[in-house]
């Protein structure tokens, strides 16, 4: 079986975000492959926007400023270039999805709580990304 060549690590950027991108700094040491980080944000409108009348640009921004900060400590931190961090708009499980195709990604790795949805195995995030991917997926458990 051949090497990982690229992996893409999604996170959450809560404390478990820790464990799942050392697992994947300890395959990628390995396989001697590039390691990419993604942290999808959802944005607002998707929860609220058709309940509330409401303008969230600002609070929209705002979170995402924040967001990118916080990728940017994390990717300092463990050592991944900024050319290799990715902040994107979307749904998660869909966004993992098609930037592990636009970035050539033959691994990605997820942090899995089991705890809810399809629970004891796989926690919602996990699973969709899980489903429907066009290359291997390792969840490393995380949380409880
Ligand atoms: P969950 O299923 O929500 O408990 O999340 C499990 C895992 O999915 C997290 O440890 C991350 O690897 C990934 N994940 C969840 N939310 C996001 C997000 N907004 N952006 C990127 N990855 C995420």
């Amino acid at each position: 079986m051949s090497d990982y060549t690229k992996i893409l690590v999604a996170v959450d950027l809560s404390d478990d975000s820790t464990n799942v991108i050392q697992r994947a700094i300890a395959i990628a040491a390995n396989n001697n492959a590039e390691l990419h980080v993604i942290h999808v944000i959802e944005p607002l409108s998707f929860a609220y926007g058709g309940d509330i009348p409401m303008d969230f640009s600002g609070i929209q921004d705002e979170i995402q400023q924040q967001a990118s900060l916080q990728l940017k400590r994390f990717g300092e931190k463990h050592g991944i270039a900024e050319d290799k961090q990715h902040i994107v708009l979307g749904r998660p499980e869909v966004e993992v999805h098609s930037k592990a195709k636009e970035a050539g990604a033959d691994l990605i790795v997820i942090g899995s709580h089991g705890r809810h949805g399809l629970a004891l195995l796989l926690g919602s995030t996990a699973n969709g990304v899980l489903h429907g991917a066009g290359c291997d997926v390792l969840a490393v458990r995380v949380g409880n």
